[in-house]
């Protein structure tokens, strides 16, 4: 990554918007962070299409519309940071890595997601945080947080604050991350402390401490040269903190110590990727498989699922069960499709497949029985009793032929097959890589089905 090119013309001479209108109010000191961002971008000149901007909820959380061009995800309040794990790896995994992922976080979203940001710095993913830290919660009226000063008057402690607040960059510091800074907003080092975070190669965290003009300034008196004064009474000592080279990036030690031992192979990459086969389905079909919790749904859902995308479909898989996970329903909703799925939500589903009376209940809380038509066909179990319902209904003896265990399994081969979802070559080759159970003897039980009655409803 390119930093500090300052002898030629930079190609991006700003990241933000023409003519940004700042939403946050005067004088608070967002305004200041989001300009220094801007300008340490312009000075290490990244692609916009290499960065990502994860913003949490709160004030900061405006930022997102104010810069072009680079990628925006606002998340959920505190979970910013997770969100940019998990881009940050993907990156890593999926693509080469070139992706810079900045997190902009306010002090009550760190607080809140404080374990996400334990975790980042643990792992040491390739993210940066800018931890905005104005000692209150300003988007939702000037609440103290857990970073607050003793005799700080915020809106939960009017008479002041009586709790001593939390060092955030200890916490940090003391969970292994590489890169740890605190620093004013208005300190002319900002700048530079800034570009130092954002072009460190692992986990750095900012944590840069400004004014919120609109609660902490009038409660308490306060302005910048006061902020330094809080940094020495609470012994925060303001520049680099952490400058750890000695500690490889999450992504390296799994490449040294899980992707080398599997002969250079990132591990179930096999299962993600297209072999390229042509796929069968021609249009995109929707399945509820429903049945009870330790019967095997999920994973049997996933395996067939992983024959779909490895004979080139798109699936998406979601699951559902009790919080209890061994007993109860267990019920995945998946989508088969030869196009590219954009919304995984089942209203109308076109195969329901029940095993158990543990599904069919789940199917029945669910009204999915209600909402079918007679293009609709339901696979069930031949034990259990039915509703009215437009679907045509079929019934199989699924858990007397192929038992509890693997009745989920059969029902959803069988499905699957039948409604040209997968090939059965392609579905039987999947599942001798995959499937730890006997595949012929599976495929020999799901040949036995014979259906015991149809039932087919105006
Ligand atoms: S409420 Fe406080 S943090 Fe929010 S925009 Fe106003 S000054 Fe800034």
């Amino acid at each position: 990554m390119a930093t500090g090119v300052t002898s030629v013309l930079p190609i991006h001479s700003t990241y933000l918007v023409d003519e940004p209108r700042f939403p946050f109010c005067k004088g608070c000191g967002h305004t200041s962070v989001l300009r220094r961002l801007n300008e340490a971008l312009v000075e290490l000149q990244i692609p916009p299409h290499r960065l990502a901007l994860v913003t949490d909820i709160g004030c900061i959380g405006l930022a997102d519309g104010l810069f072009k061009e680079l990628h925006t995800v606002h998340t959920t309040h505190g979970r910013s940071t997770a969100f940019a794990t998990g881009i940050a790896l993907a990156d890593s995994v999926l693509d080469k890595g070139s992706l810079k992922t900045v997190v902009l976080i306010g002090d009550g979203g760190a607080m809140i997601g404080l374990q996400h940001l334990v975790h980042a710095a643990v792992l040491n993913v390739d993210v940066t945080v800018i931890i905005c830290d104005n000692f209150v919660y300003g988007m939702t009226g000037g609440q103290g947080s857990s970073v607050t000063p003793e005799c700080f008057v915020t809106a939960t402690t009017p008479a002041g604050n009586i709790v001593p607040p939390i060092d955030l960059c200890a916490i940090l510091k003391a969970s292994h991350a590489p890169f740890v800074a605190r620093t004013l907003a208005t300190d002319p080092t900002f700048p530079q402390l800034l570009q130092q975070a954002i072009a460190w190669e692992g986990f750095a965290v900012i944590e840069v401490l400004e004014l919120c003009t609109e609660f902490a300034v009038p409660a308490n008196n306060l302005d910048g040269r006061k902020l330094r004064d809080i940094a020495d009474r609470n012994g925060w000592t303001l520049g680099v903190l952490a400058d750890r080279k000695d500690r490889s990036t999450f992504v390296e030690r799994w490449k040294e110590g899980v992707v080398k031992g599997n002969g250079g192979q990132v591990p179930g990459d096999e299962i993600l990727r297209p072999v390229g086969k042509v796929p069968m389905l021609k249009h995109a079909k929707s399945v509820i498989l429903a049945g009870s919790a330790g019967e095997r749904v999920q994973s049997s859902a996933g395996l067939v699922c992983g024959a779909a995308i490895a004979g080139g479909l798109f699936v998406s898989q979601k699951n559902d069960n009790p919080v209890t996970q061994g007993s109860g329903f267990s019920v995945s909703e998946l989508w088969f499709s030869p196009e590219e799925i954009v919304f995984t939500g089942i209203q109308r589903p076109d195969i329901v497949l029940i095993t158990s009376s543990d599904g069919l209940k789940d199917v029945l809380s669910r009204s999915f029985l209600d909402r079918l038509d007679s293009s609709s066909v339901i696979y069930v179990d031949d034990s259990l009793p039915m509703q009215e319902t437009k679907g045509i209904v079929h019934r199989f003896p699924f858990r007397r032929v192929l038992g509890a265990r693997e009745a989920a399994l059969g029902a959803l081969v069988f499905a699957a097959v039948r409604q040209h979802l997968v090939s059965p070559e392609g579905l039987q080759e999947f599942l001798r890589k995959h499937y730890r159970g006997n595949v012929d003897e599976l495929f020999a039980r799901v040949d036995c089905l014979q259906e015991t009655r149809t039932e087919v409803r105006a």
